[in-house]
């Protein structure tokens, strides 16, 4: 049997409403939920195969989008939430009780400050935009993925028509490259 890059990947992705307007996320606990409310819908959606987001069980990747912060705030239980590595870039708000990640949130200068990544399916509601390609694909090497395998996971991610990065995607790259560029004073030739 494929081993399960993500529920939201194995059997095909579902495109989302580009007129869907937000909602809300919630952990797992049974009860006392942290609820967090989201007042746009999602950018950058992916699946990350890095170490540190949050995943469900059985998935070898995360599926991680990102909003602007102003849209995004705690609705209840707030209280249980604590950032699980606070030296880590994205500081990853937690809930202490069932260690699902409810936000990611950067406080340091880089080019995605301002940006919340959050996961969508920890909301009930449809329409959240849909995963847009597969980065930091070969990390799952790092975790004890065995190499051999990765043919099949990037021809998963191609199968559902989503390219395959060992980073971001190209666009992202570029922001990150044009933040760096433009600290350092760069001046960009026209083209
Ligand atoms: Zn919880
Ligand atoms: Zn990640």
């Amino acid at each position: 049997m494929a081993p399960s890059t993500h529920p939201l990947i194995d059997n095909g992705i579902t495109r989302g409403d580009p007129n869907f307007a937000g909602g809300t996320l919630h952990c797992h606990c049974p009860s006392d939920q942290v609820v967090i409310a989201l007042k746009s819908n999602i950018a950058h959606n992916h699946a990350c195969g890095c170490s540190k987001c949050w995943k469900p069980r059985g998935a070898l990747f995360s599926i991680v989008g990102v909003i602007p912060r102003d849209n995004l705030s705690v609705q209840a239980n707030a209280s249980k939430l604590a950032i699980v590595d606070s030296s880590a870039v994205i500081q990853r708000h937690a809930c202490r009780d069932c260690g699902v990640h409810l936000f990611g949130r950067i406080e340091k200068d880089h080019p995605f400050r301002g940006l919340d990544f959050v996961h969508a399916e920890l909301s009930d509601q449809k329409g959240w935009q849909e995963p847009q390609f597969a980065g930091f694909v070969s990390s799952i090497i790092e975790q004890g993925f065995n190499p051999k395998g990765m043919d099949e996971i990037r021809a998963k991610f191609k199968s559902v028509g989503l390219e395959s990065y060992d980073a971001l995607s190209p666009p992202l790259m570029d922001l990150i490259a044009t933040f760096t560029a433009q600290k350092s004073g760069v001046k960009f030739a026209n083209l």
